[in-house]
């Protein structure tokens, strides 16, 4: 019986106790975290994601501070946000929502970000403290996932994990933690030829691309643990995932649907990791 696993009801479990920590502090009188969004020009989707994040820092007592800048706001003015933010004490973890409008520089831009408020874990620094095994903020997709993979009860260890794409937001991050967890670790993309035979041997498939129902039963090994991170619009204004979810469900030993699997735990991670920066801060 294949199991459903909805990041939903995961992220309501480690939220309530997170909502209970920052009760407390309030009860004590101490200062509450604080996450600051920085978000340039007025993506559609973007918007919606930091409404997201700012629904989710209130319901759990978490302040919020949203900083939406102009469209045609300059790499210097925009770093100089970041600085000041980095700076601010009363500011314990900061998330430049990407993709930046055309023009801006990303890495540049959070470069500019004070590594020990990097909630996201994008920074240089924290990127490359976790390639090498340091102590470091995760970046909140991959940690998510691995959360999830920890739900399905999956003994990562031994098993072959086969992560499609490798962008440095998901599926490069992610096939390290997989690699940390002992797994053994294929990353396919755009140029892989014949992706069908990798995803086939997957024990663990991590699917990471953003094409709707891309991965039919087809591709999918029998038993296998499957995570969907793709979010996909389609015509009729519906979401749904990398994974055609009816076809594959059965096959599966555990699988994440689209929306309520990934998305949800991706922002828990996010106030996770705030809730850690604010402690490392302040004690
Ligand atoms: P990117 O567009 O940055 O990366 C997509 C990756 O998929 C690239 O590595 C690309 O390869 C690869 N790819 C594209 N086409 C194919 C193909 N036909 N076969 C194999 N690989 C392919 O996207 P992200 O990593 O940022 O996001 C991936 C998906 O996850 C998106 O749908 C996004 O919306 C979603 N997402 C969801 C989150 C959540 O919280 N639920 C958070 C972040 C992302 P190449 O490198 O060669 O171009």
């Amino acid at each position: 019986m294949t199991q459903v696993i909805y990041g939903t009801e995961l992220a309501a479990k480690i939220r309530e106790s997170m909502k209970q920590e920052i009760a407390d502090l309030v009860k004590r009188g101490e200062r509450v975290p604080c996450l600051a969004v920085v978000l340039a020009g007025n993506n559609p989707a973007s918007i919606s994601y930091i409404k997201g994040k700012e629904k989710a820092c209130q319901a759990i007592g978490m302040k919020s501070v949203m900083k939406l800048l102009d469209e045609n706001i300059t790499q210097q003015q925009l770093e100089a946000v970041l600085k000041e933010l980095s700076e601010d004490d009363s500011v314990d973890g900061i998330l430049l929502q990407l993709p930046l409008p055309d023009g801006l520089d990303e890495n540049s831009a959070i470069n500019c970000i004070n590594p020990d408020k990097d909630v996201d874990g994008l920074t240089p620094i924290n990127f490359g403290r976790m390639f090498l095994g340091e102590r470091s903020f995760r970046p909140c997709t991959p940690s998510g996932i691995m959360a999830i993979l920890d739900a399905m009860e999956c003994e990562i260890e031994g098993k072959h994990a086969v992560v499609v794409g490798r962008s440095k937001l998901v599926g490069t991050p992610v096939a390290r933690l997989l690699q940390d967890a002992n797994a053994t670790v294929t990353i396919c993309h755009s140029r892989t030829k014949d992706l069908r035979r990798f995803t086939k041997e997957a024990d663990i498939l991590i699917a990471a691309v953003g094409k709707a129902k891309m991965f039919d039963a087809s591709y999918i090994k029998e038993g296998a643990y499957v995570v969907d991170v793709g979010v996909n619009r389609l015509d009729d204004g519906h979401l749904c995932g990398d994974v055609d979810f009816d076809d594959v469900r059965d096959y599966c030993t555990a699988i994440t649907p689209v929306p309520k699997g990934v998305g949800p735990m991706t922002i828990t991670m996010l106030l996770k990791n705030t809730l850690i920066a604010y402690r490392e801060r302040t004690w």
